[in-house]
C-alpha cells in the first residue's frame, strides 16, 4: 500500500506540475490512492478551486459584448490546467499547445483526463464551442518539400486534430508552412490543401484554422490571396477557417493601426477570402515596423500598431463570437490580466 501511495503521489505530481498544486496533491493522495481514481480525482480537486465572482462577471460581460478575449495560457501538467490558468486571468476564451513544442512525439491523451477537461470547461462556461483555440506545433510544415518532414508533419497534425476531438475542442489554429524555396508556390499551396483534405478525412468535425503570416519569401499565407487559394482547394469548406494575427498583418504590410485602415483591410479580406471564414483573431502589438516582413509580438499599446487597432476590434461586430487571443510577450499573469481588462474597457457602452 505504501509503495502504491508513493506511486500515486508521483503520478499526480506529474499531472499537477506546479508547486502550488503539489501541496493540494499531497494532501489528497492517500484518499485518492484508496479509491484508485488517481489523476481524474486530483485534477478535479485542483481545478474546481476558485470559480469566483469576478470570473462570472467576466463571462457575463463576454456574452453581452459578444467579445471573447483570452490569452494563450500554459498547459503544463495537462490540457485541463489551461482552463484553470485562463479563468484566473479573467479570460473569456483561451489558447493552448496540445503538446510540447520541441518534440515530435507526445504521450497519448488519457481518456479520463479528456473527460475532466470537457467537464471543467463546461462548468467554467467555456462550453461554447468557439472559445478554445489550440495552437499547432511550430515543427509542423504541411508545405514542406521534404517527404520525410512532410510525413512527420502529417502524422503530428492528424494526431493533434484527434486530440481536439477527444477534448471536445472544435477549432485548431496552425501555421501554413513554407516551401523553403525548393518548390513552386502553387505546388506548396496545393500540397497544403491536400494535407488538410487528408486530415479532414481522418477526423470528424474539428475546423482547421489557418493563421496569416508576417513574411518570408517562401512562407505561405502572408497574403489574403494565398489563404483564398488554399480554401478553394479544400473539399469540406465547413472545416476550414482563418485566424488573423494583427502583428502578422502589420508585419507583412497590412496597416491595421487605425480604425479606417483596419476597416479597409477587413473589406479586402472579405472580398478575397470571405468574412465567413474568419474564425479567430490573435491580438498582438508589433515591435517590427509596417511591411518589415518580421514577426515580433509586443504588448498592447507598446508597439508600432498602437491601441486604436484594438479599440476598433472591441467595437466592431465582425469580431463577435470568435476567440480573440492575446499572444503578447509573457510578463506574468498580472500583465495579461490587465491587458484583458483594458480590452473590455474599450467597449463603448
Ligand atoms: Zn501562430
Ligand atoms: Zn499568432
Amino acid at each position: 500500500m505504501r509503495r502504491k501511495r508513493q506511486k500515486v503521489v508521483e503520478e499526480i505530481e506529474e499531472v499537477a506540475g506546479g508547486v502550488e498544486e503539489k501541496i493540494a496533491v499531497e494532501s489528497i493522495a492517500e484518499e485518492v490512492a484508496e479509491k484508485m481514481e488517481m489523476k481524474v480525482r486530483s485534477a478535479k480537486v485542483v481545478i474546481n478551486k476558485g470559480l469566483d465572482a469576478s470570473f462570472i462577471n467576466r463571462m457575463q460581460e463576454a456574452r453581452q459584448t459578444r467579445k471573447y478575449v483570452g490569452v494563450h495560457v500554459s498547459a503544463a501538467g495537462g490540457a485541463h490546467f489551461a482552463v484553470k490558468n485562463a479563468r484566473e486571468m479573467g479570460c473569456a476564451s483561451f489558447a493552448l499547445f496540445l503538446r510540447s513544442q520541441r518534440q515530435w512525439n507526445a504521450k497519448p491523451l488519457e481518456p479520463e483526463l479528456a473527460k475532466v477537461f470537457a467537464a471543467d470547461r463546461s462548468a467554467s462556461d467555456y462550453g461554447m464551442p468557439l472559445q478554445v483555440l489550440p495552437h499547432g506545433s511550430y515543427l509542423v510544415n504541411l508545405a514542406s518539400p521534404d517527404p520525410v518532414m512532410l510525413a512527420k508533419s502529417r502524422a503530428n497534425f492528424v494526431e493533434d486534430l484527434q486530440r481536439c476531438e477527444q477534448l471536445g475542442i472544435t477549432l485548431y489554429n496552425f501555421h501554413p508552412g513554407s516551401t523553403k524555396g525548393e518548390m513552386l508556390r502553387e505546388k506548396g499551396i496545393a500540397q497544403m490543401a491536400e494535407e488538410l483534405n487528408h486530415a479532414h478525412r481522418q477526423t470528424k468535425s474539428v475546423v482547421t484554422v489557418i493563421e496569416n503570416m508576417a513574411g518570408g519569401a517562401n512562407q505561405i499565407g502572408c497574403e489574403f490571396e494565398d489563404l483564398a487559394r488554399v480554401i478553394a482547394l479544400v473539399h469540406d469548406k465547413n472545416r476550414v477557417g482563418v485566424c488573423l494575427d494583427t502583428a502578422h498583418l502589420f508585419g507583412y504590410g497590412y496597416d491595421v493601426s487605425s480604425a479606417d485602415k483596419f476597416d479597409a483591410v477587413l473589406k479586402d479580406f472579405d472580398a478575397r477570402v470571405g468574412l465567413k471564414y474568419l474564425r479567430a483573431m490573435h491580438l498582438n502589438d508589433s515591435k517590427a515596423p509596417l511591411g518589415s516582413k518580421k514577426d515580433r509580438h509586443e504588448n498592447l499599446g507598446k508597439g508600432e500598431i498602437g491601441l486604436e487597432c484594438f479599440r476598433f476590434v472591441m467595437n466592431d461586430d465582425r469580431f463577435n463570437d470568435i476567440p480573440l487571443i492575446l499572444e503578447t510577450p509573457e510578463r506574468g499573469p498580472d500583465l495579461y490580466m490587465s491587458e484583458v481588462n483594458m480590452l473590455y474597457s474599450f467597449v463603448k457602452k
